[in-house]
């Protein structure tokens, strides 16, 4: 089963692939948030720390919130595809205990979308008063009942949206950086695409990625990392 390490920022479309390939291909994505929320459900007293934790807004150690994670791919069953991880690790300290701990450390999947296409994406938002559909300029017509579309971006969404891109460039790209770094594998596909042409291609790669090499070996990430960041 493979571990996908989703990568890309904000309206880079990775929620939508990871979507795809859940419905569509047999992958079960792992919100970090939603995990760890069940596992504090359960009585330990170990379970119940972090319940208090994470009702006062903390996450509880990143080697806790790793070997939940880790617990929860191993509790997948067989018929499962592969994993896929967003927003975990949420930075270099949780990298840094996700590779201590030696097991498959995954595939990074950058989804590539430049930031005016992203951005656009969020602040180009249309949406039909008459019956709530959402789309995006330059489409002026509700796609269901036909109505003009209104402009739905304010002052307050591109601050929004200029802070996720700036929380991406201080603290998701050090975490590629680091992951190249470490030699493990990383894709890239091109997120302005479609989101079908979008998985045919990481599914393609990923494919490549199983082949055996020339000498017959699989390409293995390298097992720990020597420096960090
Ligand atoms: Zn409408």
């Amino acid at each position: 089963m493979a571990t996908l390490v989703f990568f890309g920022r904000p309206a880079s479309g990775k929620g939508t692939l990871a979507q795809r390939l859940s419905d569509d291909w047999g992958y079960r994505a792992c919100s970090t948030g939603q995990t760890m929320r069940a596992w504090a459900a359960g009585p330990s007293a170990e379970q119940r720390a972090l319940r208090t934790a994470m009702a006062s807004g903390g996450y509880g150690s990143d080697e806790l919130a790793v070997r939940i994670v880790r617990e929860f791919i191993a509790a997948l069953p067989d018929h499962v595809a592969g994993v896929i991880l967003d927003g975990f690790p949420r930075d270099l300290a949780q990298l840094d205990a996700w590779l201590g701990t030696g097991a498959d450390h995954g595939i990074g999947v950058i989804v590539d979308t430049p930031e005016d296409v992203c951005r656009e994406r969020v602040l180009g938002r249309m949406v039909c008063d008459a019956c709530g559909w959402t789309d995006h300029q330059p489409v002026t017509m509700c796609a269901r009942c036909g109505s003009k579309l209104q402009r739905r971006t304010d002052d307050a969404d591109a601050a929004v949206f200029d802070r996720r891109i700036g929380d991406y460039d201080r603290r998701v790209v050090p975490i590629i950086d680091a992951w190249t770094q470490a030699g493990l594998p990383l894709l890239r596909v091109d997120g302005t695409r479609g989101v079908d042409e979008l998985a045919g291609e990481l599914l393609g790669l990923l494919a490549g990625l199983d082949a055996p090499g020339p000498d017959g070996s699989c390409p293995r990430p390298r097992e720990g990392v020597a420096a960090l960041g």
